[in-house]
């Protein structure tokens, strides 16, 4: 995932007993929406636990969650594009 606004990751920790670094097994999502999800709480950036160790899985959410920001963003176009033609009119 080079290319986008969004990436996956798995979060690392050290074990507090053998005081090794180590990678948990599930795959985490990363990505900015640009506050297009219209959420009053978004900071910008949202993290998600995919809930799963397949790296596929996490890749298939992250794009499911760009697109839903995406889908936002158009439509917010959409309507501001309605807006301005009424206005002119
Ligand atoms: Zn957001």
């Amino acid at each position: 995932m080079a290319r986008g606004i969004g990436r996956i990751y798995q979060p690392s920790y050290r074990d507090s007993r053998t005081r090794e670094k180590k990678k948990v097994t599930v795959w985490w999502i990363r990505f900015g929406c640009r506050r297009t999800c219209g959420k009053p709480e978004c900071s910008g950036v949202h993290q998600e636990n995919s809930r799963s160790d397949n790296r596929r899985v996490a890749e298939r959410l992250l794009r499911k969650r760009l697109g839903e920001v995406g889908v936002a963003a158009s439509l917010r176009r959409k309507s501001t594009a309605r807006r301005s033609r009424t206005w002119r009119e």
